[in-house]
């Protein structure tokens, strides 16, 4: 079968490899869509995501959806046939982070397009089946990948612990920051700011439930952020950015007692962090990691109509041009939100 490799940084090529065969708990998906994420983008130009570093080559891709053409004999025969959102990251499911239902930290978690594994920028991939959720009907495998980056935003939301009412800011407004936006929008938030780097974003973020938007390349956040809170701060503040900047920029924008989550990647081993400011606001800050429980949640928001998956996915590309669209992404060009390299 057919698989993109990355051999070293910007130089994915074409290789064909073998088919995999199911084990006993797998289920073998044929893909049809894989999302190109913001993460993606460390690997793709650095080869790294701070001490995770690729060492040989690998397929990246872990935003994935397909249809399941064979399962494992231990694995649900049901999912046969099926069109599945693969939740990526396998968890060993016997550590203590694992038992105590925190799976997504699992220390032995094997993770799809992360070194050393495999991802999904291939024809066939086999996964555990209980990682593998059915769509509705109607739903296309495009939109399906975008479960994952979705399971992101509603993972953030939750550890925001968001109450109706409630002033949020979004730093980064690429696809996690506006379905976060989205999130936040369906939790009940109040005024929703958000600012990018990139006008195209911006202006998109209107309809992602973003009420109050700007280029923080042309604004100052703080200042924006005060002028329009009265000097108070929002609530909750959501780094969503590439950055080592945006999680301080969070720390500044919020409240006294107010509450930042953390979910960008900026790349770094080590980021700036003005604890004086974190410690006199009495600040609660929580680091977001990927996902725990959230796939079924997002597929009925995606299936209820309640968050919009679809508009984001602006660009599609076939399997041989995946090189063209994780340069497509690496830009930020042509009003890229998410390319979808689709088979
Ligand atoms: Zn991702
Ligand atoms: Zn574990």
């Amino acid at each position: 079968m057919k698989a993109i490799r990355w051999y070293a940084p910007r130089d994915m090529r074409v290789v064909e490899i073998e088919k995999p065969t199911p084990k006993p708990h797998e289920a073998l998906i044929r893909i049809e869509s894989t999302g190109v994420c913001g993460s993606d983008m460390h690997y793709f130009a650095e080869g790294r995501i701070g001490k995770t570093v690729i060492t040989t080559p690998i397929i990246l891709g872990h935003e994935y959806a397909g249809i399941v053409e064979d399962v494992g004999s231990e694995a649900d025969r049901s999912l046969l046939g099926k069109r599945v959102a693969v939740e990526p990251g396998i968890p060993c499911m016997r550590c203590e982070y694992c038992l105590k239902g925190h799976y997504n930290v699992c220390t032995k978690l094997q993770f799809p397009g992360g070194p050393p594994n495999d991802g999904a920028l291939c024809e066939y991939i086999c996964v555990h089946a209980a990682f593998c959720f059915p769509v509705p009907e109607g739903m296309t495998s495009a939109e399906a990948a975008m479960i994952e980056p979705l399971a992101v935003a509603l993972h953030a939301i939750e550890l925001a612990n968001l109450k109706a009412g409630e002033t949020v800011a979004i730093l980064g407004l690429g696809p996690i920051g506006l379905l976060t936006a989205q999130a936040a929008r369906v939790a009940g938030a109040g005024k929703i700011y958000g600012c990018d780097l990139h006008d195209y974003r911006v202006a998109a973020s209107a309809a992602h439930g973003v009420d109050i938007a700007f280029n923080a390349a042309h604004e100052n956040t703080l200042d924006v952020i005060l002028r329009e809170t009265n000097g108070r701060g929002v609530d909750i503040a959501i780094d969503c950015a590439r950055s080592t900047e945006t999680p301080a920029m969070c720390c500044r924008v919020a409240r006294p007692a107010g509450r930042c989550v953390l979910v960008g990647i900026s790349g770094e081993e080590n980021g700036l962090f003005p604890v004086d400011i974190a410690r006199r606001k009495e600040l609660t800050i929580t680091w977001c990691r990927r996902f725990l429980f959230n796939f079924p949640t997002a597929i009925d928001l995606v299936a209820s109509g309640r968050i919009d998956v679809k508009s984001m996915i602006t660009h599609s590309y076939p399997l041989e041009r995946s090189l063209d669209a994780f340069s497509l992404v690496e830009q930020a060009s042509d009003g890229v939100l998410k390319a979808s390299i689709d088979q």
